[in-house]
């Protein structure tokens, strides 16, 4: 049972200061395969639904966002596309082999004056209040220790008006599906994590963190609980994944 000294790695219950650090192993270990690994579990479909994710963003040009978690870049790129020349879209991610990764792919498609890159963590954003237009986070909210306390961080730096979004892995609505989900995610997912990055353990800790995370009614009641307004959940891929998005009041 989880109490308030403990939390959860996965499917192991571990000491709260733990976590942090197995958490920043794994993306320094998987950096370099990161976005690769993407693209052969999903068989490519992570892109539809990171642009999915960005259209609900609703940005304009000149506008500022923000991509908690971003990591090597994906949503920062598609949001830098919205936000035009004179816009800007910041990465923040605890982990600097990732920005790092995140860095030379946004410069190599030519991302050279409207990504910003800072190092830091969702749970205490070093931005002031009402700061962007959007803050959003993709698959990175369900690797942080306290997801309230980062949602309402990423709340506390939203203009009123804007967009407080998460895209996250979330869970089956089919019964038949999830078993074929199940048995792909525990069983052929950690092979080819170890084939491909040589850490089964990151690709063991992703479909147990998965199935840690909550349901999409209850991450919605979150969202509501921290006060956004207009809060929706879109199920992707028969629930496999999941957009909520809220607006700042
Ligand atoms: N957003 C990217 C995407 O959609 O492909 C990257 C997601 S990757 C699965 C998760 C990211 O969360 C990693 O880059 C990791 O360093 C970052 N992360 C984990 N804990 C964090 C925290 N407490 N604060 C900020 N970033 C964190």
């Amino acid at each position: 049972m989880e109490d308030k000294n403990t939390t959860y790695f996965g499917s192991k219950v571990i000491p709260v200061e733990e976590k942090k650090p197995r958490v920043a192993n794994i993306f320094s270990s998987v950096a370099g395969r990161y976005d690769l690994m993407n693209d052969l579990m999903s068989l490519g479909v992570h892109r539809l639904w990171k642009r999915f994710f960005v259209e609900k963003a609703r940005l304009k040009q000149g506008d500022i966002a923000l991509d908690v978690a971003g990591g090597t870049g994906d949503i920062a790129i598609l949001m830098a596309k919205k936000v035009g020349e004179n816009g800007m879209v910041v990465i923040y991610d605890i982990n600097g082999e990732m920005i790092e990764e995140g860095r030379r792919k946004c410069v190599d498609r030519g991302f050279l004056k409207n990504i910003q890159y800072v190092q830091g963590d969702a749970e205490d954003i070093g931005f002031p209040d009402n700061t962007f237009h959007a803050a959003a986070v993709s698959f990175g909210i369900r690797n942080v220790t306290y997801i309230e306390k980062a949602f309402k961080e990423m709340a506390r730096v939203t203009k009123p008006g804007g967009r407080v979004m998460c895209l996250e892995f979330s869970h089956p609505t089919s019964k038949l599906f999830s078993r074929v989900y199940d048995l792909y995610s525990f069983n052929i997912l950690p092979e080819i994590g170890d084939i491909v990055t040589g850490n089964r353990e990151a690709y063991t800790y992703l479909p147990e963190s998965i199935r840690k995370f909550p349901i999409q009614e209850e991450l919605k009641k979150m969202l509501e609980g921290i006060g956004l307004f207009n809060v929706k959940y879109y199920n992707l891929f028969n629930g496999i994944a999941a957009v909520h998005v809220g607006v700042k009041v």
